[in-house]
């Protein structure tokens, strides 16, 4: 019989959440949908995405799954009473369902009932999965089984004390100090926006933007894995944030708001969702949740990337924010931490600033880190993770400062952060003065939304072209640090640092640059 031998899938090794205790079983009849990742066809080893994006019907031929992997999917689906609700060349996914008992013998795992000290409920394994000997290489992750909550949000509310002192600006005051192109509204692009939780009322998104003097942009929410526009909750100042962000930037672009929930499930459905999402085709996807990289499993993590670099091969270009909790991530384990997905090397990762003005300009703008009163530090440092990607060979990338590898430097660039000079939005009727990393990938968002209508073509992956364009369409950030917790690791300074990245932009700067053709090849 086939399917009989089993080996372990590389990378799927987990151990429990520190702050969460067992409280009991998961019930045997429970079913549990599971999202199954294959290898590309040939095994192919897509690098670096090509100079130029490919279309769908190219990537779905290069780079898509093999017929003949999914085949032999369902076939170990049939043997081990698991349904196949779907399968997705082009995603490389195949979902299925099954109960707890069918799952465990499906990939050798038992799945307990773990509670967090919010009180939140999920389901949790430890140790590695296995699958059949057959799989092994086809299949690069599975997951689903283990629904822990694996990012968080990263916004900062102003607080009360703060905000005696505190700036703050509408977003597209923000947009006009850092002279996004004029002449453009993002009219015939689609913006993708994740989300792992929250909601958007319409009728607040109205209110905010009759407010601005701006018609309302045309957003849509899109369910993913069961996720839904679902305000009432903390999450929906992320959600109204974004929205109203790349809204009143771009308010002629249609908006795609895909919610999924808070798994590493959810998350990769959510981004492949956005991705190869045919009917609305966004042209850009901003992401501002995100956990420390040595969160996340081996597997996650590669599928995860694997999702952003498919976005790349496409054109389609992804930001996503750096983190609000400095060098160290927010974890207390000593150790420096960059945030995941903004540490791909496939994402534009958006770090943040503190930024004063005076008449419509630019009067100082430097690293935010407000540690000392409470109110967060943009995220930056090395990958622990993933190798200098070839666009960083100049940019002087330090090594991780504890453990010395050759890593990923992040973020790649930055803009206005800081909740003391933060955004002026509407949640839940509320109107607040919100910051963080979270502000800055929808900003980003917002403006390659407006290079591709003024370009009559999409940017795609920006990055390699933002390094060879070089400080010149970037406000360079020169002073200040993101240390948090006494390590002291990273600082600003000329050129790319690992706070600010290569600075903040100059939107029409880099307009002109991108159509001159300079900005390189786009690879290596
Ligand atoms: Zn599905
Ligand atoms: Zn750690
Ligand atoms: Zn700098």
């Amino acid at each position: 019989m086939a399917f009989n031998n089993r080996v372990i899938l590389p990378g799927s090794e987990r151990q429990a959440p520190a702050d969460s205790q067992q409280i009991g079983p998961v019930p045997r009849h429970e079913t549990v949908l599971v999202t199954m990742i294959l290898r590309r066809k040939n095994g192919q080893p897509l690098v670096m995405p090509e100079t130029v994006p490919v279309s769908r019907e190219v990537f779905a031929e290069r780079y898509g799954a093999d017929p003949g992997d999914a085949a032999l999917v369902e076939r170990f689906a049939h043997e081990y009473h698991l349904t196949v609700a779907d399968i997705d060349l082009r995603k490389r996914q195949v979902h299925l369902t099954g109960t707890i008992a069918a799952l465990h013998k499906a990939f050798g795992t038992d799945l307990a009932l773990y509670q967090m000290h919010t009180g939140q409920q999920f389901r949790c394994r430890t140790g590695s999965l296995s699958i059949p000997k057959e799989l092994a290489g086809v299949v690069i992750a599975v997951l689903g089984l283990d629904n822990r909550p694996v990012a968080n949000a990263h916004f900062r509310v102003l607080s009360a004390a703060a905000a005696a002192a505190a700036t703050s600006y509408n977003p597209p005051q923000v947009a006009a100090l850092y002279n996004y192109p004029a002449g453009a509204d993002g009219t015939g692009q689609t913006i993708g926006i994740i989300e792992l939780g929250g909601g958007y009322n319409a009728s607040d998104l109205q209110t905010y933007f009759s407010g601005l003097g701006i018609n309302a942009p045309s957003v849509t929410a899109v369910s993913v894995d069961g996720g839904t526009n679902s305000p009432g909750g903390s999450a929906d100042a992320e959600v109204m944030l974004d929205v109203e962000v790349v809204g009143s930037i771009a308010p002629g672009a249609n908006i795609a708001v895909y919610f999924a929930p808070n798994t590493d499930q959810g998350f990769i459905d959510a981004i492949t969702n956005a991705v190869h999402d045919t009917t609305r085709n966004p042209s850009v996807v901003s992401i501002s949740w995100g956990g420390p990289e040595d969160s996340w499993t081996q597997q996650a993590q590669t599928a995860m990337n694997a999702a952003l670099q498919d976005a790349a091969t496409l054109g389609v270009t992804v930001t996503v924010a750096a983190g609000d909790n400095g060098s160290s991530d927010g974890e207390t384990d000593g150790k420096l931490h960059v945030d995941f997905p903004g540490s791909s090397p496939y994402a534009l990762a958006c770090g943040g600033t503190t930024l004063q003005a005076s008449s419509n300009t630019i009067a100082s703008e430097v690293v935010w880190n407000e540690v000392a009163s409470g109110e967060g530090a943009t995220g930056g440092g090395v990958s622990i993770v993933f190798p200098l990607p070839s666009y960083q060979n100049s940019a002087g990338v330090p090594a991780q400062a504890q453990t010395g590898y050759a890593g990923r430097g992040v973020p790649d660039v930055a803009g206005d952060a800081d909740p003391s000079t933060g955004y002026n939005v509407l949640v839940d009727g509320q109107n607040t003065v919100i910051g963080g990393t979270s502000a800055v990938a929808p900003l980003w968002a917002g403006l390659v939304a407006l290079l591709n209508q003024k370009l009559g073509k999409p940017v795609g992956f920006l990055n390699p072209k933002l390094y060879s364009l070089g400080e010149s369409v970037f406000q360079d950030i020169t002073s200040g640090n993101n240390d948090d917790s006494g390590l002291g690791a990273y600082s600003a300074g000329p050129g790319w640092d690992a706070c600010t990245g290569l600075g903040s932009p100059n939107g029409t700067a880099i307009l002109n640059a991108l159509s001159n053709g300079s900005g390189g090849t786009g690879s290596s």
